[in-house]
């Protein structure tokens, strides 16, 4: 299988079950777990958002991010630089983010506001510090 297949296989393998999500709160805040789920929520939205894969096409995180691509990989560095602060690898090298040139211009608006977002990650009990 190629590395794009096994992208898709993924994708619509985990999907179903995660809420996407990539968070509007300060990346050092998050605890390792939304870290990492953000991470591999961003290759999705920027999987789906340049080659159409799967049925979340309409999902608000990936529309959010429609036309902002640059900015998703700007989030993405962002991203991998905390994960890697944390002794964390990075381990998708798929050419798809990865290649895409950053742009600092800042992320498009929320699709849900941040105080809900905090409400949501402080009911959830984990190490984010919100
Ligand atoms: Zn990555
Ligand atoms: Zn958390």
């Amino acid at each position: 299988m190629d590395k794009e297949a096994w992208w898709r296989q993924k994708i619509l393998l985990t999907m179903p079950r995660s809420i996407m999500r990539v968070w509007d709160i300060p990346i050092t805040k998050l605890c390792n777990k939304h870290l990492v789920a953000q991470h591999h929520e961003i290759h999705c939205i920027a999987s789906i958002n340049l080659h159409g894969y799967g049925g979340f096409c309409n999902h608000p995180e990936t529309r959010r991010w429609r036309g902002h691509i640059n900015q998703l990989a700007y989030k993405h560095y962002q991203t991998v630089n905390e994960m890697v602060a944390r002794g964390m690898k990075h381990h998708y090298h798929l050419g798809t983010i990865d290649d895409v040139s950053m742009s600092t211009d800042g992320c498009p608006e929320p699709w849900q506001p941040v105080e809900q977002q905090i409400a949501l990650l402080k009911s959830k009990g984990c190490k984010c510090e919100v």
